[in-house]
């Protein structure tokens, strides 16, 4: 079981660890519930009708909770990576996880402090791959913090299962996908 530290309470940390924890990973969820989805009202989510972001967020806590994942409503104060080892500091503890996924929304101070940078060009991003992966092994950006002027909650939501597939395939050495079927009758 790999410890698997998110780094952000939005669509984009729910979602990574909505796939990671289903996969019985230990998976835990720093977040100040300080996201942009309160101001938002949804009519473009595929798949959902209409809905309030606070609904969106309450709902999505408590599928990701169910599914295993730790929340806790604290701020990650630093993160240091000394010969490989990460280091995750929060106002409550320290811990040091396999993997870390930084889903910080539109100001990222946790990634400028590891030297990730945003890139200006034709538009603003962090350099990350397709999958999220930084620079830096086994650490990730997603979501608003990867593209602060095109963000959408399923963009964030999109990169976080992307990243999440990704550990997955890391951890086991083989393509891992999360595909279930309706019971059979
Ligand atoms: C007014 C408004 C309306 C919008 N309307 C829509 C809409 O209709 N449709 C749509 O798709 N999108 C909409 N959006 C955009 C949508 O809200 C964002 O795309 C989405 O919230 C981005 O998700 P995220 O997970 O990337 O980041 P965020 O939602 O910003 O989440 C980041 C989270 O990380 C937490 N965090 C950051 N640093 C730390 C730390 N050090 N320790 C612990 N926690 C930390 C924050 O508390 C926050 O909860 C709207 C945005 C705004 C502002």
């Amino acid at each position: 079981m790999a410890q698997i530290t998110i780094v952000g309470d939005g669509p984009g940390g729910l979602s990574a660890a909505l796939f990671l924890a289903r996969a019985d990973h230990e998976v835990t969820v720093y977040g100040t519930d300080a996201t942009v989805m309160h101001f938002a009202f949804l009519n473009n989510y595929l798949g959902i009708d209409a809905i309030s972001g606070t609904e969106f967020q309450n709902n999505a806590k408590q599928q990701v909770t169910d599914s295993g994942a730790t929340l806790l409503e604290q701020e990650v104060e630093s993160v240091t990576v000394d010969q490989g080892v990460i280091t995750v500091t929060s106002s409550a503890n320290t811990h040091s996880p396999d993997f870390l996924i930084l889903g910080e929304g539109k100001q990222m101070p946790i990634a400028n402090s590891l030297g990730i940078q945003m890139v200006a060009g034709e538009d603003e991003i962090v350099p990350v791959d397709r999958y999220g992966r930084t620079s830096i092994p086994n650490i990730y950006v997603i979501g608003r913090s990867a593209r602060p002027t095109r963000s959408q909650a399923i963009i964030s939501a999109g990169d976080g299962a992307a990243t999440a597939l990704d550990i997955l395939s890391t951890i086991e050495g083989r393509e891992v996908q999360d595909w279930d079927s309706p019971p059979k009758e």
